[in-house]
Order: structure tokens, then C-alpha cells, then sequence
């Protein structure tokens, strides 16, 4: 099978190719797993991180790729969840060891043994990959291929987030960024607490315009003043300035949502500027987002087949890979990025 391989990290910045194209052989599904003819993967800011080491393989050489749709071309000896010619997807979770404390309680993206698809597993860029049928889901008839494969990260992460604000209908969600995630978790809130304003803080005028459009009560700048506190909020961004300036504007016990695997160090310094009083007291809360659980991946498809949420996407040949991470870095997009593989 065709495959495009990561051999080292690397910086994109000296070197536009890291992935090489190579043939390798088809893998073999174990009992329980299943083996997919991948149709089509999303590309993802993580696989940025993954090639430039803020989240590095943990073994080489890594095929990348966490948004993966196709069919069962085999399944394992044990594996009778479904059946070949089946469309199925896979996400970031990859494997929970299913028996620690944390697994037993639901929290199976905080396992020890976590394992994410495309960084400690093979992933989507390629022919072929095997998975075990428990982290595999249907795809809702709704979709094509490739509106499947972009939810299968931004919007089951961006869910998470939603559901870890414990937002209520007719509080205020204050969404502070406003990239893919976000603007997904936006479309959701609307759907699902048609009385919450959101609140959009983003740098671009363009984005600001766009959270408009798609229905925020006031968008503003990262340093602007909203027209009220805010119960709730998402952040999304690489840096700390933002954080700071959300929390000030939480309500009495609001809570500071941050979906990021990592934050830059560059404007680290901002949180001298954290103020108790202002910023923390009256049991304000912050808490991150790692990972997603199966829960998440399967409760946003549904969620997302019922409203619909169908994203934009621009197409390239597995073979384009390259090409397709040196434009998202560059942030030139239009839409999900998703490589067409078969
Ligand atoms: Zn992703
Ligand atoms: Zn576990």
C-alpha cells in the first residue's frame, strides 16, 4: 500500500516535505480489530506539532492522521461489530487500557495507556490502517466522506469543551478565539441552548465578522470590553493574553475553559498581570481539555448528523500531503483540509 511516513521531527519552516511517500505492506487486523481501506483523512493542526515535536510520535517512522473515514475491508477473527463494506471512522483516541481508575470512571482520554491515531498508532495517511473495533464509529448516512472526516476532530474536541463548561441554556458562552473548533462549538451552542449569547474575541476582523454572521450577540477584540460578564468561556488560543482578559470578564463562579495541547511561551509573562481579586477570587475556575473520549467522537456525530453541521473542505491526493500541512501552517485555508486516499 502507498503510505506517506514522518522518519524524524523536523521544522516546516527548512523543510516543506517531512513525509515521503513509500509502499508498505497491507497491514494484518488482530482478533479484535478491524482492517480499513481509508477513503479520506482530515489534516489537522496537530500533525503540525507531531512533525515539529511539541507533541512527537512516539515511535518512527509515524504514518500521520487522526480524521479517518473508509470501509471494513476485514475484520479479525473476534471482531464482529462490523461487518466489511461497512463505512467507519476513527479519531484521536486510538486505545484506553479500559482497566485503570480513570477508564472505569469515563475518563478513559486521561488513561495512562492513552494512545492517539497517527502519534502512537498508524494513521490515515496511507491505504490501509487496522484499528480495534471498539475505537472505531459509524458514519451517519448524511455525510460524504469528506464532511466526516473534519468532525471527527475539531467538533468531537470542540463538544468536549462545550460539555466541560457546563453551560446552561441562557448563560453566556464567551468563545475566545475563533478558528475551527470554535466556530463549530458556536453552530452547537446554538443548537442545542437557543437562549445563551455568545460572545466571539479574535484578532482578525474577518473572524470577528465571521462569528457575526454565524450568529454571535458581539464580537470583539482580545482587549475589548464585552457588554456583559460571562458565565462561561473557551479558549482556544496558543497564548496567555487572552486568558487573562477573559477572566476578568467572568461572572461570580464562571469557568475558563482551555482547549490546547500546548500554549506558546512567547507572551508567558501576561499572567504577572493576574490579579486575585479581579481575576480569580469568587471561585472562578480554569480547566484544560485533553483529548477526547470515545463518548465525545460518537454523541457530537450524532449531534451533528441531527442539525446538520456540514463542513467546508478542500481536497488534495494522499500524495499532496506535504503540500497540504506547509498551507495550513502558512494559514492558507478554505475550509477543512482532507487528503482523498482512495
Ligand atoms: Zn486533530
Ligand atoms: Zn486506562
Amino acid at each position: 500500500m502507498k503510505a506517506m511516513v514522518l522518519r524524524r521531527v523536523v521544522n516546516l519552516a527548512d523543510n516543506r516535505a517531512p513525509l515521503e511517500l513509500v509502499e508498505l505492506p497491507i497491514p494484518e487486523p488482530g482478533d479484535w480489530e478491524i482492517l480499513i481501506r481509508v477513503s479520506v483523512c482530515g489534516v489537522c493542526h496537530t500533525e503540525l506539532d507531531e512533525i515539529e515535536g511539541r507533541t512527537p510520535p512516539s515511535r518512527f517512522p509515524m504514518i500521520l492522521g487522526h480524521q479517518i473515514v473508509g470501509r471494513v475491508e476485514q475484520a479479525g477473527r473476534n471482531a464482529s461489530r462490523f461487518r466489511p463494506g461497512d463505512r467507519v471512522g476513527m479519531g484521536w483516541i486510538n486505545h484506553a487500557c479500559g482497566r485503570c481508575h480513570l477508564c472505569r470512571a469515563g475518563k478513559e482520554n486521561l488513561c495512562p495507556d492513552f494512545q492517539a491515531t497517527g502519534r502512537d498508532a498508524s494513521g490515515g495517511y496511507a491505504q490501509y490502517t487496522t484499528v480495534s473495533q471498539d475505537f472505531a464509529y459509524g458514519i451517519p448516512e448524511v455525510f460524504t466522506d469528506e464532511e466526516a472526516a473534519p468532525l471527527l476532530c475539531a467538533g468531537a474536541i470542540g463538544y468536549r469543551s462545550l460539555r466541560l463548561t457546563g453551560l446552561r441554556d441562557g448563560e453566556i458562552l464567551g468563545l475566545v478565539g475563533f478558528g475551527a473548533s470554535a466556530h463549530l462549538v458556536l453552530k452547537m451552542v446554538r443548537h442545542l441552548f437557543p437562549r445563551s449569547r455568545i460572545f466571539a474575541f479574535s484578532r482578525t476582523p474577518a473572524e470577528r465578522d465571521f462569528a457575526r454572521e454565524l450568529g454571535a450577540a458581539w464580537a470583539g477584540g482580545f482587549e475589548e470590553e464585552p457588554p456583559a460578564k460571562m458565565h462561561r468561556a473557551i479558549d482556544t488560543t496558543p497564548a496567555w493574553q487572552p486568558i487573562v482578559a477573559a477572566l476578568l470578564h467572568l461572572e461570580p463562579g464562571g469557568r475558563l475553559v482551555i482547549n490546547a495541547i500546548r500554549k506558546e511561551e512567547r507572551d508567558k509573562e501576561a499572567l504577572l498581570g493576574l490579579d486575585y481579586p479581579r481575576h480569580l477570587w469568587l471561585e472562578k475556575e480554569i480547566k484544560s481539555v485533553a483529548n477526547v473520549s470515545r463518548r465525545d467522537v460518537a454523541e457530537f456525530l450524532e449531534l451533528a448528523a441531527q442539525m446538520p453541521i456540514k463542513p467546508e473542505y478542500q481536497v488534495y491526493r494522499l500524495e499532496e500531503a506535504n503540500q497540504a500541512l506547509v498551507e495550513l501552517k502558512e494559514r492558507k485555508i478554505r475550509g477543512a483540509k482532507v487528503l482523498r486516499v482512495d
